[in-house]
């Protein structure tokens, strides 16, 4: 294999493509070692038009953009693909059919171009881009989205999990109500989630489970009792969406909290799609005071899926020399969990 950092003579910073396309969204994007470090950030977002995300369907949406994306990120960084010194690639966790198609195209790239190919987990992308973003390089982790609800924070080589969901994620809980009391797809409004708009207007909380186990939270009896409440009388919808909320954002900043106490670290971060709830947000700010910890909101724009904080892990772990992988030997890892990825860069980050 000719030597990537030959065939990128012209400069000699890194710059590596990442590919995401573990859930709704085919991302690509490029990142740089030096400023300015985003030099591409492409999205194609699959919304059903009703119902949930069907796996097989995304499938089928991102094999018809996949190309689009990957042209248009070379377009807008005005790079060509021999600039690239390796291709990173989300390869779990998420759903199978959707994944296959972004490790698909890596493996094209990196077997076409004879430039490594690098895996990298999801879940760490997120708060890899969260912790450049923020500059907080030692926080306290709260991630939650459509499929993850985790509290993490680096221990003694990697990021160790304080306490996650037994059920379903934040995200999948608000969607998931939403759809079955007719107020979503879609689930964004005005920026906002459906049901933020819908707790606007209640003000009463209602009787519904707060299950908070140990270290660990809990949604789906809180779903079924909140759908139940809502068939039995509908009109209450403001308050059961009102109480929902309150009751489902609470019991994550409290395990947060109390990983914080615990670990006594001095800074809290939350990233994942919900992170993009002003709402939680506040909490998060609220709690993180009491304690002298300092918090920074992650900028919207980053705190769902996108290639960016792929491409962004990709380059921590090219300077690392991990994570490298055999384009033929890249699988997908549909259940592939954050703490067991080494971390050797932290608390380093890109600048
Ligand atoms: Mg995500």
């Amino acid at each position: 294999m000719e030597n990537a950092a030959t065939q990128n003579s012209s400069r000699n910073d890194l710059i590596i493509l990442g590919i995401e396309s573990t859930a709704h969204t085919f991302g690509v994007g490029i990142v740089s070692s030096s400023k300015p470090f985003i030099l591409a950030d492409i999205r194609k977002r699959y919304t059903p038009e009703k119902g949930g995300i069907l796996p097989r369907e995304v499938a089928q949406y991102f094999s018809t953009v996949a190309s689009d994306a990957i042209h248009e990120a070379f377009t807008v960084s005005g790079l060509s693909p021999r600039d690239l010194n390796a291709v990173a690639v989300a390869l779990g966790p998420g759903m199978g059919p959707a994944l296959r198609v972004g490790a698909t195209v890596a493996r094209a790239l990196s077997s076409h171009l004879k430039i490594p190919l690098i895996a990298v987990n999801h879940a760490i992308a997120h708060i890899e881009i969260a912790r450049f973003l923020t500059g907080l390089k030692d926080p306290i982790i709260l991630y939650v989205s459509g499929g993850n609800t985790t509290v993490t924070a680096y221990n003694h080589g990697a990021y160790r999990v304080f306490g996650e969901t037994l059920d379903i994620a934040l995200g999948n809980l608000q969607d998931t109500f939403a759809r079955e009391v007719g107020l979503a797809p879609p689930y964004i409004r005005n920026g906002r989630h459906v049901i933020d708009h819908c707790a606007d207007k209640g003000s009463f909380l209602e009787d519904l489970p707060y299950v908070v186990k140990g270290q660990d939270v809990s949604f789906s009896g809180l779903l079924t009792a909140a759908i139940r409440k809502y068939e039995k009388s509908p009109k209450l919808l403001p308050d059961i969406c009102y109480t929902l909320r309150e009751i489902a954002y609470s019991s994550v900043v409290e395990v947060t909290e109390r990983g914080l106490a615990h670990l006594g670290k001095k800074q809290v971060i939350v990233t994942g799609g919900v992170a993009a709830s002003d709402f939680l947000n506040e909490k998060i700010e609220v709690m993180a005071k009491s304690h002298n910890a300092s918090f920074i909101r992650i900028p919207k724009k980053y705190a769902g899926d996108n290639g960016v904080m792929i491409a962004l892990t990709g380059l921590l772990m090219y300077r690392h020399g991990i994570g490298f992988m055999e384009p033929s030997k890249a699988f997908i890892k549909q259940r592939w969990r954050l703490d067991k990825v080494p971390v050797p860069w932290y608390p380093d980050t890109l600048g």
